[in-house]
């Protein structure tokens, strides 16, 4: 949000992420849709009429004591009174339900399904809150076992969906990244979220947060509010990233917001740098940060990726990598956190052709999309053809789109509900000017939508920035096969005068002069011809030189050139690993009761390549021959690489399917003879019988994705759930 005021008023390059990096949390559930704006109404309209009836009632109440009015009249206007609070008080139901508070079946609220989904997670080890012994520190988690392995898997299909896909250059560069990277690509500078103190205690909390909140809270609580009220709130939500500093600590003031725990008064907001400072090496004169990001890493090395790629274009090169930002009040548990994986992928383009060869493989694909212009009407997302979007415009370009439906066919293979996910364009306000469009995934969990994959265009800016910063070209040159006659503008710093003039700055004065664009070249020009000198800024030097008509020489010529130099455009998609996952548990969750009906059984249906463990080995019972084949079964599934557990405990065979089920484990190996063995499939509970040599390669099959679990049904004998497990 910083960010964008600071483009906004100035004209400084922007930064390449913070326009999008304040992923906005369910900010866009807040604009009114059309069933709420509806019951709202209704609401609004049968208070008055409540209002007009309760009065009604008291005038004839007061006029039966000096008139006529009969106890029949007034016990009929009584009914109507209670019917009328009756619609009303199922009218606040539904409108309660609407904004926030049913879960998606209607049959548990939001925040116990999150409870329940979270308890299972913590208990089984999904993951841990970092360094709990110590009570742990905000906005810190480990992955334990099953997540480790959950998280090992989202990798492992990512390179194998994006990377191997497209044969992307993949690279593995430091967290620890010297101050003038992050100074080129503007973090130091603009990094910034607003933060408000609490005046006593000095407890920080997230400006924007403490206003979204409040005005959450009054639109969820209050139903009775006047349509205005609600309108002016709905508005500084949607507005709320386009607050300057001095507006958000108006509004804050205005609302009478405080500190959330204490209630003290709160300082005026102001800009905190998100990311982690450090200095590298023991002299403390080198600074450095934790990097907010992995994609500085790839434009820093995109001249030897070039060349590597034969200096070719389009290419694509990727990074996985530890992300570090240091949100000043992490919330909303596992997707606002302070240490993150990132997946990011760079696609280097010419910007005068952004067609993608397989762009036709997507095009067809029909999805859940929510362009600018719906957003602006109030309107909800609707099902679009990706290939129509482009056609039409609405997406940018061909490889925008490309990357779009991969990302779609890559969350809904994870196992994300294609109905919760949705595909938002950035709000003209949202993106920095030097991006051409940008579309965040959104997925929908009890937090509202949430932003996990960013897939913006952001044309040339980071190759720019770096170059400008590090004096080295970041460019590719497409080769003519016959010269072209061009009519080109010339920069001709004279060296001797500017070095006598600048001294040991000179390089720096003539460096600064060659990279000017065509039209500040031109402007200079007329400037020196007018006046004879004229006021330059050297970015390199941080302030203004004075630079004279005998010092440059700037010309149009006609000139034969070989080939046209550019600097590429990217398209980045940028993934949020932890967000992913966390919706992929919410959307894997279920619960459902135990054969004997006395409790609720916690399942999650993760798809086979994203489960932790692909299967589980029990014998029967606790018996010497059992468990050697077991074991036997064990080795085999080993042998095929398929990630196992075996369990010989004298558990009952239901506790042990429900644990497994609990893990999200997707197939039971059950020994229940010295030949043959059954098969369980995790949702639908049922079996099938096969023999022990094939148990393995069986298993293996189905969870690589070579056989289904419907062909496995129907090849081997088998019986369906009732009769067996729980
Ligand atoms: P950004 O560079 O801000 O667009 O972020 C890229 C992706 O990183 C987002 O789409 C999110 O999925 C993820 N992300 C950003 N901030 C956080 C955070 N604090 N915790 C977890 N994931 C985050």
């Amino acid at each position: 949000m910083l960010l964008l005021r600071t483009l906004s008023s100035s004209n400084l390059l922007g930064l390449r992420s913070l326009v999008s990096r304040r992923s906005r949390l369910a900010l866009h559930s807040s604009s009114m849709d059309a069933v709420e704006e509806s019951l709202r109404k209704s609401l609004s309209e049968k208070q008055s009429a409540v209002e007009a009836q309760g009065n009604a009632v008291r005038a004839l109440k007061a006029a039966a004591v000096t008139t006529s009015a009969s106890k029949q009249e007034i016990d009929a206007a009584i009914e109507n009174l209670n019917k009328l609070k009756l619609d009303k008080a199922s009218i606040e139901k539904q409108l309660q339900a609407h904004i926030g508070g049913a879960g998606r079946d209607g049959s548990i609220s939001k925040e116990a399904f999150r409870q329940a989904v979270v308890n299972t997670l913590e208990r089984r080890l999904f993951y841990i809150p970092s360094f709990k012994i110590y009570r742990g520190v905000a906005g810190l988690y480990d992955y334990g076992p099953p997540g480790c392995s959950i998280k090992s898997n989202v990798l492992s299909f990512w390179r194998q969906h994006f990377i191997l896909e497209e044969n992307m250059l993949e690279v593995d560069c430091p967290c620890v990244t010297p101050e003038v990277v992050l100074k080129a690509s503007g973090h130091v500078d603009k990094f910034t979220d607003l933060m408000v103190k609490d005046e006593k205690t000095g407890t920080c909390y997230r400006a924007d947060h403490l206003l979204k909140d409040y005005c959450n809270e009054k639109l969820q609580k209050d139903l009775s509010m006047p349509p205005e009220k609600v309108a002016e709130l709905k508005h500084v939500l949607a507005t709320l990233d386009d607050l300057s500093t001095e507006e958000l600590g108006a509004k804050i003031k205005e609302y009478g917001i405080t500190a959330p725990d204490t209630k003290n008064s709160l300082s005026d907001p102001y800009p905190f740098n998100l990311m982690f400072q450090t200095s590298i090496g023991p002299s403390g004169v080198l600074p450095g940060y934790m990097r907010p990001e992995t994609a500085q890493g790839i434009f820093v090395n995109f001249k030897d990726l070039y060349y590597f790629n034969g200096n070719k274009l389009p290419f694509a090169a990727a990074q996985v990598g530890q992300a570090f930002r240091n949100e000043i009040s992490p919330r909303q548990g596992l997707l606002r956190v302070r240490e993150f994986t990132l997946a990011e992928i760079e696609h280097f383009v010419d910007p005068e052709d952004k067609s993608h060869p397989k762009y036709s493989e997507v095009a067809n694909l029909e999805f859940l999309m929510f362009p600018r212009d719906l957003q602006m009407s109030g309107q909800s997302a609707k099902i679009i053809r990706l290939g129509d979007a482009v056609s039409k415009g609405i997406v940018n370009n061909e490889t925008l789109g490309y990357f779009i439906g991969r990302v779609y066919l890559f969350l809904t293979r994870l196992g994300i509900d294609k109905d919760r996910l949705r595909f938002r364009q950035h709000l003209a306000n949202e993106m920095a000017h030097y991006a051409c469009d940008c579309w965040d995934a959104e997925i929908e969990c009890s937090y509202g939508w949430i932003e996990c994959v960013g897939i913006a265009d952001r044309s040339a800016y980071d190759l720019r920035a770096h170059t400008e910063k590090s004096g080295v070209p970041l460019v590719a040159s497409e080769k003519f096969s016959e010269p072209k006659e061009v009519e080109k503008l010339v920069i001709a710093p004279v060296k001797k005068e500017l070095g006598l003039a600048f001294k040991a700055n000179q390089k720096k004065v003539v460096e600064s002069l060659e990279a000017m664009s065509e039209k500040e070249a031109l402007d200079m020009k007329a400037a020196l011809e007018s006046k004879g000198e004229v006021e330059f800024y050297v970015c390199t030097l941080e302030k203004n030189v004075t630079i004279k008509k005998s010092m440059v020489t700037i010309n149009k010529e006609r000139k034969k050139e070989h080939q046209r130099v550019f600097t590429p455009s990217v398209i980045e998609p940028s993934f949020g690993i932890g967000r992913i996952i966390y919706c992929l548990y919410e959307h894997s969750f279920y619960m459902r009761p135990s054969k004997a009906g006395d409790e609720q059984l916690n399942v999650f249906r993760f798809p086979p390549i994203v489960a932790p463990i692909k299967c589980t080995v029990f014998p029967l019972v606790q018996n010497q021959h059992y468990e050697a084949v077991a074991k036997s079964i064990s080795k085999s599934l080993t042998a095929a690489g398929i990630s196992h557990k075996i369990d010989v405990t004298g558990t009952s065979i239901g506790k042990r399917y429900a644990r497994t089920d609990e893990l999200g484990v997707p197939f039971a190996i059950t020994v229940d003879s010295e030949s043959s063995v059954t098969i369980r499939e995790r949702d639908s509970k049922d079996q099938v019988r096969v023999n022990v040599e094939e148990a393995a390669s069986v298993v293996k099959g189905v969870t690589e994705g070579h056989t289904t679990w419907a062909d496995v049904w129907s090849t081997f004998p088998h019986h369906s759930s009732a009769s067996q497990d729980d």
